[in-house]
């Protein structure tokens, strides 16, 4: 049976328009679901919506728009963005369907039947911005760090989940599992947070507070906890609290991509919600950082927030998509500016795999009649190159979440590959008449390419099928094969007929 390989992001509030965060995030889930078809797993990818909480209310009444439209307008917003940068995910879930509320509200049914919800008294520092209450040591001179506004005093009788029961059994989890939480730094910081202590964790608010959301069950006076409600997706979206639990039986554990923000709210609150509700936990927590701009946070107040379906019409998808891999790495934040983004698609793409495919085309094009050469005498060098050092880098870093590294493997093989063309100086060789010698260069390339487009796939999947088609090769069959056979070094088919096209990176208007 295939090996499994179930994939969630976080679900953006819709109290805004889509951020250039989310569509970072949406990529990275993107690259790492694409990649692991490539291996040959069943992958199912989740994404959606956030749609509770009294922000988005506010944001609806501001607006002037009935609620269930204004989060139906929202979320569409997101669906668009996704399907605009070619997401591949497999489902779209809304926290406000019906299949996530029945599902939710099992969850806490679960939950209450272990003991862990409880009643009392609270007054508290209450954050808007976040959803989220806050101690005073989350503060900074009285203000959220995140917002900038000080908290609301509360004073209510809420539902609180018994979260410090689990301080045991996470201690022992994050000492057994060494890549529960990835990469490395935010391991550690769950790993700190568990040394100061976990203290139980209010999960429903009154519904005087917050008239939009989940009712509690059994009690309609309290809304859930915008953060239990929300968490739960990754289960309802599998069909967990429906009748078939097929899905949820198939794909459970998850893997989940999440910002640096939230670690802590998945890497303990919601562990210790799944352990409370008898189910497995999650099988990866990876968390990325976050992207500036021009070296600063992004703000309204600098007036430096990039919207991402903007930036997709003023430049190439492709190209954007390989700029936010190859330039941010998972395990920092990351900067974006349109000097680095232009300096990336001139230098690695236009310049490096663009420029490649395009004199390979070209060359086979005028020397070997427009069709891969035959090879007398076989290159160890460069399959050496390929089989020994790139292709091991390569899946090495994708399995570590590094994006970047892997695309450097891979354009580091680009120019290993034009070398070998200027080493070689083919257009001497044919002048010299020396065929053969020409045909056997042609041939290593022609499979080079095959390779370099196995390898952007999952990043460049446009491109990738385009370099495939112009080597002849059915784009279907090829990804049809696991990676394991894509890296082989294989004899393309002699005498296949190549189709040059234009360059794959045009020169980008100033
Ligand atoms: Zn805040």
């Amino acid at each position: 049976m295939r090996q499994v390989y179930y994939l969630t992001t976080a679900i953006p509030y819709v109290n805004a328009n889509p951020h250039i965060g989310f569509a970072l995030e949406i990529l990275y889930a993107d690259v790492m679901a694409r990649f692991q078809r490539l291996l040959g797993k069943n992958v199912y990818f989740l994404t959606g919506t956030s749609e509770h909480g009294q922000k988005i209310l506010k944001a609806a009444q501001a607006a002037g728009i009935e609620v269930n439209e204004f989060v139906a307008q929202k979320s569409a917003a997101f669906q668009e963005l996704a399907d605009e940068w070619n997401i591949s995910h497999n489902d779209f879930i809304r926290t406000t369907e019906e299949r996530h509320i029945r599902g939710v509200q099992k969850l806490w049914q679960a939950a209450e039947a272990s003991g862990d919800i409880y009643k009392k008294s609270y007054v508290g520092l209450y954050c808007v911005g976040c959803e989220a209450f806050k101690t005073e040591k989350d503060l900074e001179s009285g203000k959220c760090p995140i917002h900038q506004t000080e908290p609301e005093q509360l004073a209510e009788e809420n539902y609180f989940f018994r979260l410090s029961k689990y301080q045991e059994p996470l201690e022992f989890l994050f000492s057994e599992t060494k890549d529960f939480v990835v990469p490395p730094n935010r391991l550690l910081e769950v790993k700190n947070m568990l040394i100061a202590g976990l203290e139980d964790v209010s999960v429903s608010r009154s519904k005087e507070k917050v008239a939009w959301g989940i009712p509690v069950p059994g009690d309609e006076a309290q809304m859930m906890y915008v953060w239990f409600n929300e968490l739960g997706n990754y289960l309802t979206a599998l069909g967990y609290g429906s009748a078939d639990q097929t899905k949820l039986n198939t794909y459970w554990p998850a893997v989940h991509v999440i910002g640096k923000d939230i670690n802590r709210f998945h890497s303990l609150l919601w562990v210790a919600m799944l352990i409370s509700a008898g189910l497995e936990v999650p099988r990866q927590i990876a968390v990325h950082g976050f992207l500036n701009v021009n070296g600063q946070k992004m703000s309204k107040s600098l007036n430096n927030v990039i919207d991402p379906r903007e930036l997709t019409r003023q430049y190439p998808l492709e190209a954007v998509r390989y700029f936010f891999m190859r330039e941010i790495p998972f395990d920092t934040d990351g900067n974006f500016s349109h000097q680095q983004f232009r300096e990336r698609y001139q230098g690695d793409l236009a310049n490096g795999i663009g420029n490649l495919t395009y004199r390979v085309l070209t060359m086979m094009e005028k020397y070997s009649a427009g069709q891969i050469p035959p090879v007398r005498e076989i290159n160890h060098a460069l399959i050496n190159f390929l089989t020994k050092e790139t292709w091991p880098a390569y899946s090495e870093h994708l399995n570590n979440w590094r994006f970047d590294r892997a695309l450097e493997a891979a354009g580091k093989f680009v120019s290993f590959c034009d070398q070998i063309i200027s080493d070689a100086e083919p257009w001497a060789l044919v002048k010299a008449g020396k065929m053969n010698e020409v045909n056997d260069l042609l041939y290593h390339l022609a499979e080079a390419l095959r390779h370099i487009a196995v390898m952007i796939w999952p990043v460049l999947p446009e491109t990738a099928e385009k370099i495939f088609t112009q080597l002849g090769l059915d784009v279907a069959l090829e990804l049809a094969k696991p990676l394991a056979e894509l890296q082989q070094w294989v004899e393309l088919t002699v005498g296949n007929k190549i189709q040059k096209a234009g360059p794959l990176f045009p020169r980008l208007a100033t």
